[in-house]
């Protein structure tokens, strides 16, 4: 597998936020959302066996009641390197909780019903507009959560019309709605939490306003937490 950082932090984004986490990131994209904050990964990496990964993993995790029992496998886009099912699976066995974050364009229905699975469903504003792969409703259910990353009034809307439509609160566990967090160096600009948080309520919609935790905690530009 090709990988660019494994780390242990504390999960900033979902249900899961505040939980401490360690996260794999793979190395690679399709993708080129306006608003990346993960460039960083496109390229590069190390070559490593699954094995080495879950040795690593194992390090961080640590031992006893203070085991970090919690692993998001991320990236880039993990699910365009074909080990990542079997990864997930022998996380899976070794006793981990195993979450997923990819950006919906690949098929999550490869990984293990038991693999939390994040899918985000791109926004226009991203610049990636229909990307998503609508066989991925099928393959999500009531332990899962769905995220649209939001910069404008439109991805608002565009986001709102998807969740009522396709009735998304009632397949999964939490839709996401997260305002873009604004470049640290200005390369693009961000949505005030609260004017999404008051559209969110404006129109009752049954979601959950996501913030990046980590983002609050330490510095925005900093990698590997
Ligand atoms: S899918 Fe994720 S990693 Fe790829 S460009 Fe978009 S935000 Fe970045």
């Amino acid at each position: 597998m090709v990988i660019t950082e494994i780390f242990k932090s504390i999960q900033g984004e979902g249900t899961r936020a505040g939980l401490p986490c360690i996260f794999v990131r793979l190395t690679g994209c399709n993708l080129r959302c306006t608003w990346c904050d993960t460039a960083y990964a496109f390229y590069g990496g190390t070559k490593l066996r699954i094995e080495e990964v879950l040795e690593r993993v194992r390090e961080l995790a640590g031992e006893g009641s203070g085991r970090v029992t919690l692993v998001e496998i991320t990236g880039g886009e993990p699910l365009l390197q074909p080990e990542t099912p079997e990864l997930a699976a022998k996380l899976l066995a070794g006793g981990y909780t195993v979450m997923i974050e990819t950006s919906g364009e690949r098929f999550v229905g490869v990984l293990r019903r038991e693999v939390v699975k994040i899918v985000d469903v791109k926004c226009p504003d991203s610049g990636e507009a229909d990307t998503f792969d609508m066989a991925n409703l099928g393959a999500v259910d009531a332990k899962d959560e769905i995220k649209f990353v939001i910069s404008t009034r439109r991805d608002y809307e565009f986001a709102r019309d998807f969740t009522r439509e396709h009735r998304l609160a009632e397949r999964v566990h939490a839709v996401l709605f997260s305002p873009v967090f604004a470049d640290p160096a200005g390369a693009w600009p961000g949505l005030n939490a609260r004017e999404l948080a008051e559209w969110i309520l404006a129109d009752q919609l049954p979601v959950r306003l996501g913030l990046q935790l980590h983002k609050f905690i330490w510095d925005p530009a900093m990698k590997g937490v």
